[in-house]
């Protein structure tokens, strides 16, 4: 992917419209506060002409079962311009609601939109520095946690274990960078290109390209309420960023399958010495031969079909097969 380019080599782009979207669920806890941080933090942007004086937070309410949703409206009612909400049917899970965030800032027309959590986990001053990279002509801009003291130790571990586990499997995946991120009109026409069911932005927004910058800062404690993700919703939330991205655990089948066989012709070869040499046990050598080597066969057998399923899991998921930067 290629870094940005040289600062000073480009004019600088017009100001943007910017949408700042925010997925909530059960959020009642900490929006008021949300909602004043980054009302004022558009203000200081539209006041130093870096972002365009319509620019606005688009809070995406995720199927709350709390007053979230009231919080919205009320929100909106007393400022229609800097305000506006979105009202999933169904809690669809993070990454669902972000997209629909994404989707529907793309169909308003804005510049770049900006995607964070609700609880101020992301420092929202790093905004400026992700404006001014888009300024500078990159077209996305990936906030990157420079301390995690904020989350638990548990917290922490598990994480770097999951990032670890996805750049074995060959994903692109940025490490310590979660979903505070800017991407450009052009990155998000790109992005909803991607029209597979299970969308794991973390993995699929870097196998977009394009010029891109890492704005680093410390992420803070949640203001308010209780994270979101319990145990078992981090780890399927793991469980799918490997599956969506990886094909890795079905190929790996056949390895053990081979494994398995060259074990089962060890023994072969060992029994046959044995007999040879007058001291082999009864009935211990056919039986370990035919263990290892039936039992590798069948693990072959199934690495075979998991290569064919993993071709058909990579057609099923009809990514674009290409994604143009800039046509001159
Ligand atoms: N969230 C969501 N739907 C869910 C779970 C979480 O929209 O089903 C939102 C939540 O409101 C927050 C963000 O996703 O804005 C991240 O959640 P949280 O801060 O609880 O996760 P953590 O920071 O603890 O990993
Ligand atoms: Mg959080």
């Amino acid at each position: 992917m290629p870094e940005k380019q040289d600062k000073e080599a480009t004019a600088l782009r017009e100001p943007p419209y910017l949408v700042v979207t925010v997925p909530c669920y059960n959020e009642e806890a900490v929006l008021g506060e949300t909602s004043e941080v980054l009302a004022a933090k558009l203000e200081e942007l539209i006041k130093a002409g870096q972002v365009t004086a319509e620019s606005s937070v688009l809070f995406i309410d995720d199927g709350s079962q709390d007053a979230t949703w009231s919080i919205i409206e009320r929100l909106h009612e007393a400022n229609p311009i800097r305000f506006h909400g979105a009202k999933l049917a169904h809690n669809k899970g993070h990454q669902n609601a972000l997209l629909a965030g994404l989707t529907l800032a793309y169909q308003n027309g804005e510049d770049v939109v900006v995607s964070m959590d609700a609880d101020l986990q992301d420092d929202p001053n790093a905004i400026d520095e992700m404006v001014r990279d888009y300024r500078e002509g990159v077209e996305i801009a990936y906030g990157v946690r420079d301390n995690r003291d904020a989350d638990t130790a548990f917290k922490r571990g598990t994480a770097h274990m999951f990032y670890k586990a996805l750049s074995a499997m060959d994903t692109d995946i940025i490490p310590d960078h979660a979903d505070f991120r800017l991407m450009s009109r052009k990155a998000l026409a790109a992005l909803l290109n991607f029209r597979e069911e299970n969308l794991f932005l973390r993995g699929i927004v870097p196998s977009i390209g394009m010029e891109h910058a890492e704005v680093h800062y410390k992420r803070g404690e949640r203001h308010a309420g209780e994270s979101k993700y319990p145990l078992h919703k981090m780890v399927s939330f793991a469980v799918e960023g490997i599956t969506s991205f990886s094909t890795k655990p079905l190929t790996m089948i056949t390895g053990l399958g081979i494994v398995s066989v060259i074990i089962g012709l060890i023994m072969l070869i060992y029994t046959v010495a044995s007999v040879g040499m007058g001291h082999a046990v009864a009935g211990w050598g056919s039986m370990m031969v035919s263990l290892w080597l039936i039992g590798g066969f069948i693990l072959l057998a199934l690495g075979v079909i998991g290569e064919y399923i993993a071709k058909i899991y990579q057609e099923v998921k009809h990514r674009p097969r290409f994604i143009i930067e800039t046509t001159i």
